[in-house]
């Protein structure tokens, strides 16, 4: 069976692995573009979330390489996400494409569902349920390791002495990730790509801003989706700290959902699910503050239902815990420039609070 998925950040290259281990032929969506997006809008209803469009814009051109199925993550929770899958399922049949849209929900909303899904995967390629877990331990430490590598990055990045530096042995060490291929190799791979990345020349005596980014996953993690506020905000001296990766993101739906720090941390402004990362986004933003950040980014979806609620939560939490925030809405009318003149002023405003701070200490 030809295989494809969504593509969000660098997560393609744990999910190709797996595909192809579970003998499928995979279709590796193309990374999304305004081609993509455009194609997207084009054919999904007005008021969706942007996330929605670019996967639509993402599954039409893998179907066109070919793609006879899509694996898609599901959702749990009031918000509209638990209602992609069948609407793009729809959307695509009434397109005339005999495609599958097969949604891997999380077990504790559907386990007899999952199972099943899972064994439409393995069967006809005669992988046994042993073999299956192996190969999805192998692409969990890829993800893992990928995640890894994304956080030195950002880590590293404002520091660098020559600019595009970081950049260039971060790309290296995907592609090393990229051609391991079993868990040896993983891990080998990860510890040269870290070597790399913390070789790279750097002044770590120069100030630099520390500046948390919330909000809605996809819009978050998919920089074409954000116009790559990482390296933007790299490049204007601050370094980002993204509150989700796709790895402890699908530990937390998948495995071990519970109440962790930034759930308790909100629960003085918000004590429910609201769906998506709601929850996450404000309780983020208390421990941000709480610990030392010179300001939070809010990067959400116009239209998105629990960022909205968020953002009329924000303010209050701003005040509280003194520490500056700004929201980002992002659409298909979003552009570039925009966004580098918002972050621009941002980055000024916490620029001079930090000196401010700075000056009364020293009195
Ligand atoms: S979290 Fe927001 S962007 Fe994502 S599906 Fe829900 S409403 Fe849409």
């Amino acid at each position: 069976m030809k295989i494809s998925f969504p593509r969000m950040g660098n997560s393609h290259i744990a999910f190709k692995m797996l595909i192809n281990n579970l003998g499928h032929e995979v279709i590796v969506p193309p990374a999304p573009s305004k081609q993509t997006l455009d194609l997207g809008v084009r054919h999904s209803p007005e008021f969706a979330c942007i996330p929605f469009k670019i996967l639509m814009g993402t599954y039409l051109e893998t179907i066109a390489m070919g793609a006879e199925m899509q694996i898609t993550s599901g959702g749990v929770g009031p918000c509209r996400a638990g209602y992609y899958g069948v609407l793009h399922q729809k959307i695509l049949n009434d397109l005339g494409h005999d495609v599958k849209v097969m949604v891997i929900e999380p077990p504790r909303k559907d386990k007899y569902g999952l199972f099943k899904n899972i064994r439409t995967v393995i069967k006809p390629t005669r992988i046994g349920w042993r073999a299956f877990w192996h190969h999805l331990k192998t692409a969990w430490k890829k993800l893992v390791a990928l995640d890894e590598i994304e956080r030195i990055l950002h880590r590293v990045r404002p520091y660098e002495l020559v600019s595009g530096e970081t950049t260039k042995n971060y790309k290296k060490a995907l592609r090393m990730l990229d051609e391991a291929r079993n868990q040896e190799e993983i891990a080998a791979a990860r510890v040269e790509g870290e070597r790399l990345l913390r070789g790279v020349p750097c002044d770590f005596s120069k100030p630099v801003l520390k500046v948390g980014l919330i909000g809605e996953i996809y819009v978050l993690i998919e920089p074409f989706a954000n116009y790559d506020i990482e390296a933007t905000l790299a490049s204007m001296g601050a370094e980002p700290r993204r509150s989700i990766y796709i790895s402890g993101y699908t530990k937390d739906s998948y495995v071990s959902h519970g109440v962790h720090d930034a759930r308790k941390a909100a629960v003085p402004y918000l004590n429910q699910l609201i769906g998506g990362h709601g929850l996450d986004s404000v309780g983020e933003t208390v421990l941000m503050a709480e610990n030392g950040f010179d300001g939070v980014i809010q990067v959400a979806p116009f239209s998105c239902i629990p960022e909205i609620v968020v953002k009329s939560i924000l303010p209050r939490v701003s005040s509280d815990l003194g520490i500056p925030v700004m929201t980002l809405f992002i659409d298909e009318q979003t552009g570039k420039a925009g966004i580098q003149t918002r972050l621009e002023a941002f980055v000024d405003l916490l620029w001079q609070r930090r000196r401010k701070r700075e000056a009364k200490s020293v009195v």
